[in-house]
């Protein structure tokens, strides 16, 4: 289960300055977050309610990312 982009964090602005929002929960600015559930801190409560539920952060935990190195298999 995993959508293109996670939008439905509450957000609140930056004081003074109207036009830059961020997660309301861990306070990562929603152009670093940039849709992604792993642009939110690994303690954002948004992200772990949406990990619980089955929905998995981009990068981070996947289980076949440790083959990058002395992968000689490629042709
Ligand atoms: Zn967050």
């Amino acid at each position: 289960m995993k959508r293109a982009f996670y939008i439905d964090y509450p957000q609140e602005h930056f004081e003074e300055q109207l036009h830059r929002y961020r997660c309301s929960y861990c306070k990562v600015e929603t152009t670093v977050i940039n849709g992604r559930l792993d642009g939110h801190t690994a303690t954002c409560p948004y992200r772990l309610q949406l990990a619980k539920a089955g929905h998995q952060a981009a990068s981070g935990q996947a289980p076949n990312n440790s083959s990058t190195l002395d992968a000689d298999d490629f042709d």
